[in-house]
């Protein structure tokens, strides 16, 4: 699977047709908030997770159309959002969760922007300050994280957020996907190089001698065109790497089919299939033996249509045992179930059928 089309001249067209379908809704209604159990530098703990609407990703309102799997920006008013109506947005999200008395013991809190939320056309200069003033006054908030492109993290950007809160982890969060450039850049449609990766966790690393800072890279489990195999070790490959040029720690996002995607588009002509559930526990299994750092798989679309999938018999049994496995970081033990010879066979013959959907149809 090496011979590659470049996507750039699909996927503008794709999404100009996906955005003309958007019903537009004001920024308040597409705000939200919720919590869970999660893994912090300090151990296990509870995440907030608040998602902010702003005018969009840059790069997918750029004329490169956007990465191939991602539909965030349908989530996004496409329009202005004043800072003081992202801030009082904020507040609201922040506050309902605090009254949930989410904030226990150790807390991280999640900020989504669905783009980047150091790109100050994003989210301006004030409207990340004043969020930042108010996550301070929480103790127990240890760790704040936020998304970003790797374009947009600099020194300057950086200082002025971490100076706002002294005493927390501040980690930005980067969807490299895959160390492979030529994924990264023909299949996904990314947009940056390794290097540009690369000098971005560089300004991070050099900081932390001042400040508490870190970075976490996102890593897409089977791109388009990517067969089950190739995606088990592309996977794997790309956790290996981001180790070695000094992240932090590491999440995978198992590919969900999102509306108005070219990955839609070919799933519904069965050219693709999100990974087996069974490839990321194979990849949670190797990667917890060969790197140090942390790993979570994430777990949101396990069993659904859209998602990673087995059989109906052992999807929530895996899941899981993932779970567990996020948590604890422990190696999931192995596990059986009539499904799995499937999945050996996709993992067996599909390079050599040049198969990125499953060769039997699933249960
Ligand atoms: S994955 Fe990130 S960079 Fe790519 S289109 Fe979605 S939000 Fe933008
Ligand atoms: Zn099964």
């Amino acid at each position: 699977m090496n011979t590659q089309q470049p996507l750039d001249n699909l996927l503008p067209e794709i999404r100009k047709k996906a955005l003309k379908k958007v019903d537009a809704r004001p920024p308040n209604q597409l705000a939200a908030s919720w919590s869970g159990d999660d893994l912090l530098y300090s151990g296990p703990g509870r995440t907030i997770f608040i998602v902010l609407p702003t005018p969009g990703c840059a790069w997918a309102l750029s004329g490169s159309g956007g990465c191939s799997m991602c539909s965030y920006i349908a989530d996004s008013p496409l329009q202005e959002v004043s800072s003081e109506e992202l801030v009082e947005i904020f507040k609201n999200e922040f506050e309902r969760q605090i009254k949930k008395q989410t904030i226990d013991g150790p807390t991280a809190i999640k900020i989504f922007v669905s783009g980047s939320f150091l790109n100050q056309e994003e989210v301006s200069e004030d409207a990340q300050k004043e969020i930042f003033n108010i996550l301070n006054e929480y103790s127990d908030i240890e760790e704040v994280i936020v998304e970003s492109r790797p374009e947009y993290v600099n020194e300057e950007v950086l200082k002025s957020c971490c100076s706002l809160i002294p005493n927390k982890i501040f980690e930005v969060a980067m969807g490299l996907e895959s160390a492979d450039d030529n994924i990264r850049l023909n299949r996904i449609n990314k947009g940056f190089t390794r290097k540009d990766f690369e000098k971005a966790v560089a300004v991070i690393n050099r900081l932390k001698s001042d400040f508490n800072v870190q970075s976490k890279v996102y890593l897409l489990v089977k791109p388009v065109l990517t067969s089950e195999s190739e995606a088990i070790e592309d996977a794997i490959k790309s956790a290996e790497y981001a180790e070695e040029v000094g992240v932090g720690r590491i999440s995978f996002c198992p590919s969900t089919i999102h509306k108005g995607t070219l990955m839609e588009i070919l799933w519904r002509r069965g050219s693709y299939q999100p990974p087996w559930i069974w490839s990321t526990l194979e990849i949670v299994r190797r990667v917890r033996s060969s790197v140090k750092i942390p790993v979570i798989m994430d777990t949101a679309g396990f069993g659904t249509r859209r998602g990673p999938y087995n059989c109906k018999k052992c999807n929530s049994k895996l899941k899981n045992a993932i779970i567990e496995s996020n948590i604890n970081q422990t190696i999931p033990e192995e596990f059986d179930c009539e499904c799995k010879n499937k999945w050996l066979a996709d993992v067996q013959y599909s390079d050599k059928t040049r198969s990125t959907t499953n060769l039997s149809k699933r249960p």
